[in-house]
């Protein structure tokens, strides 16, 4: 097992935003992870990558509980994620905001450069890779937050939202991107609310609401599932 949450709970004073949930990802996985706004999806993710410290519960990656660890540390075994909304550093270029991940792996310069220079390659950013990272739009952003997350060499990547706000053909050349990235060997896991992005990507998907997990199953098994539909019309 590569990741595993066991029963976490993230608690907002006396509000639980993500309550007892536990999840298992395996080596090739893609797991979707969906629900209404507010069902503690991003939250969830924090809990995972450490940017929020879990109230209750374990996090372990690769059987090591990590828990307590900073994101830097969970970085550097290999879980990053993008995040819902960009963390782009707008006056840096697109170049140097993808470098910044490349120092995880290395200390050399001109090393960071080379390998953030075929990231850009490979997520279709190259020509943009001396503009600052403010001139880009939507697409861009979101296709650097993903760049950003390769350059650390992430054995697992969590993707929050990594397609909203896309036009239809965004979304499709999006799709063939994160393909090509669990392709060549990253385990995922996505939120996403284009059922479209989980239906062709996700090989398995878990539902939550209210911070729970209320439905499991294949794509196909969860959005047929009437407690499912029940919870995304807000019943
Ligand atoms: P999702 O990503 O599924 O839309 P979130 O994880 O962002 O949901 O939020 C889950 C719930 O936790 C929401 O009700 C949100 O308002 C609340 N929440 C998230 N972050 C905080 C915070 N820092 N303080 C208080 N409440 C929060
Ligand atoms: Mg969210």
């Amino acid at each position: 097992m590569l990741l595993e949450a066991r029963s976490v709970t993230k608690a907002f004073g006396s509000f639980k935003a993500v309550d007892a949930a536990s999840v298992t990802l395996e080596q090739g996985d893609v797991l979707g992870l969906i629900g209404p706004n507010g069902a503690g999806k991003s939250t969830f993710f924090n809990c995972l990558t450490g940017d929020l410290q879990t109230t209750s519960g374990k996090v372990l990656f690769q059987g090591q509980d990590i828990t307590d660890a900073t994101p830097e540390a969970r970085a550097d075994l290999g879980l990053v994620r993008s995040f819902q909304v960009p963390q782009t550093f707008e006056g840096m270029t697109v170049l140097e905001n993808v470098m910044i991940g490349a120092f995880l792996r290395t200390s050399h310069r001109s090393e960071a450069e080379t390998k953030a220079r075929a990231v850009l390659q490979r997520v279709g950013l190259s020509k943009l890779a001396d503009a600052p990272a403010r001139s880009l739009g939507t697409p861009g952003r979101k296709r650097l937050e993903i760049a950003r997350a390769l350059a650390t060499e992430p054995k697992v990547l969590l993707l929050d939202e990594a397609m909203a706000g896309l036009t239809q053909r965004e979304v499709q050349l999006a799709i063939d991107l994160v393909r090509d990235i669990h392709r060549s060997g990253v385990t995922l896991v996505i939120v996403e609310h284009i059922m479209e992005v989980i239906m062709s990507l996700a090989t398995r998907v878990v539902v939550f609401h209210q911070g729970k997990e209320i439905a499991r199953g294949s794509p196909r098994e969860v959005t047929t599932n009437p407690a499912v539909i029940e919870a995304y019309l807000g019943k």
